[in-house]
């Protein structure tokens, strides 16, 4: 059912983007069977995340599911929080032709890694990202109506990586923490307060303060004394 992968790359004259979809493609079908049985469309994939939408022949109504696991593209959401390149994707998606175009809706989860803002404590949690896309048949003719967010299917085949990405950068927080009432790091020597709240240390004076604190442990002299001192000098008048 599989043609061989150089007959792909050949034939579909795209190069090695479709190679490495093959290879990709191969390895689902070792590992597993029930994704090939759901979705027979695997031979004409060029990679995991593109989607052919052939076979709903721009009839709107027509409607196609996919269950699907995946390695995670990269660049799938901040410096500080994403998903890992390469970790496992489970997606589930829903296909439907409309008149413009294909209407993509579906879930995915995936495991988001990071650190906290405020106390740099790893992150590692579960997530699921929700997304609704359009892809248009056509992209539109006139200058005004063209938008840079447009998606459009390209010989019927439908991209969702860039719809993946745009969703899961929508859902994770820019500022991800640890919980939601992080106390951060004590800001003397560092400790992460929410391991101990209740963290002191004893009667320590903030570094700007403590020159007046020597200061004040001197005889000041008084103000009584400094004004007659001034009268009695007969010079400065
Ligand atoms: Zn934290
Ligand atoms: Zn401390």
């Amino acid at each position: 059912m599989l043609p061989p992968a150089a007959d792909t790359c050949a034939s579909r004259a795209i190069g090695l983007g479709v190679c490495r979809g093959v290879t990709i493609d191969l390895g689902l079908l070792a590992g597993l069977s029930l994704v090939v049985l759901l979705d027979g469309w695997l031979i004409v994939l060029s990679g995991p995340l593109v989607f052919d939408t052939h076979e709903m022949g721009r009839k709107p109504g027509a409607e196609r599911t996919f269950t699907r696991t995946i390695e995670a593209p990269a660049e799938m959401g901040y410096d500080v929080y994403a998903v890992p390149e390469g970790s496992t994707i489970e997606l589930e998606l829903r296909l439907e032709a409309i008149m413009e175009g294909v209407l993509a809706t579906g879930t995915f989860s995936a495991r988001a890694v990071g650190e906290c803002v405020r106390c740099l404590e790893p992150i590692d949690e579960a997530v699921v990202v929700g997304f609704q896309e359009l892809f248009l048949y056509e992209a539109p003719s006139s200058q005004e109506e063209a938008d840079e967010e447009d998606h459009v299917l390209e010989d019927e085949l439908l991209d969702l990586e860039p719809v993946l990405r745009d969703a899961v950068v929508l859902a994770l927080p820019h500022n991800p923490l640890c919980g939601p009432d992080c106390p951060g790091l004590c800001p003397e020597c560092g400790a992460r307060l929410a391991d101990d709240p209740d963290h002191t240390h004893g009667e320590a004076i903030d570094p700007r303060w403590s020159a007046l604190s020597q200061l004040a442990e001197q005889p000041v002299p008084s103000a009584d004394q400094s004004e007659s001192d001034i009268a009695s000098d007969p010079s400065k008048e």
